[in-house]
């Protein structure tokens, strides 16, 4: 939608400036700067999930007071993920995991786990191809689809909450969400643990930035995110902000019905 009238300000402002700057010398930079606008703001809308620009994602917990949800993207992991949920076991809290579905295939005892100390799985594709952004709309399916298929087979349910890999959305994800009645979610604290040089640097992020009502972005595989997790919740507790499932912050309901 917002894509739709951003074409349709782009075409119009380029009719109007061929008429009023028609035979000018200034006619080609003015359609140019329109082509790089409209560029730009693509760009940005495809890149900046919260911009709910081409995928309409719930990046906030609505409800909850001061609580925040943490989810877990790129799982699961035979080495960090065990060490996660014994962290999450031993503080009794629930998060979220956005698997990739080649990696659940692999590890089913690690998604049968997820599932019965009772945390939330989501799809977060099956290949999670560097290029999937670019996939025409029937292989984006598919690839969407043989994640869910793969979960079901695992834990006997199948995931109605998508995190796009990358963050990255376009018209075809618009499109294949809708048709499998799937929910986008998005974040609203990017923790950046892929980038993080060390715990203190992570824990340094998290706690400069951390609101009340944040869907918190973390990844599972990496044994620096397991390090530093127990921090995390820590800083919550001295904060007094609790760690709720997001299925109960957002008031989304994570699995399909039928
Ligand atoms: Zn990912």
């Amino acid at each position: 939608m917002k894509h739709n009238l951003l074409i349709f300000f782009c075409i119009t402002a380029a009719a109007l400036s061929s008429i009023i700057f028609w035979e000018t010398d200034y006619l080609w930079f003015v359609l140019a700067g329109i082509a790089i606008l409209f560029l730009g703001v693509t760009a940005y809308g495809s890149a900046q999930i919260q911009a709910n620009y081409f995928v309409k994602s719930i990046n906030k917990c609505k409800a909850g007071g001061k609580s925040i949800a943490l989810t877990f993207d790129d799982g699961p992991d035979p080495d960090s993920t065990p060490r996660i949920l014994d962290i999450l076991l031993e503080n009794d809290l629930k998060a979220t995991f956005f698997v990739i579905g080649k990696k659940a295939v692999q590890h089913p005892e690690l998604l049968r786990r997820i599932v019965d100390e009772g945390h939330t799985i989501g799809n977060h594709s099956y290949s999670h191809h560097y290029l999937i952004a670019l996939f025409s709309r029937q292989k984006l399916r598919t690839d969407m689809l043989r994640c869910n298929e793969a979960i079901r087979d695992i834990t006997g349910r199948a995931p109605a909450f998508f995190r796009p890999p990358f963050g990255v959305t376009n018209p075809r994800y618009a499109a294949v969400l809708k048709d499998l009645e799937m929910q986008s979610i998005g974040w609203s604290l990017r923790s950046m643990d892929t980038r993080a040089k060390n715990k203190y640097q992570l824990i340094q992020k998290i706690i400069s930035t951390l609101k009340p009502k944040d869907i918190v972005l973390l990844h599972d595989h990496l044994p620096l995110t397991a390090d530093t997790l127990p921090d995390i919740i820590g800083h919550c507790r001295e904060m007094g902000i609790k760690i709720e499932p997001l299925p109960r912050l957002i008031g989304k309901e994570p699995y399909e019905k039928h």
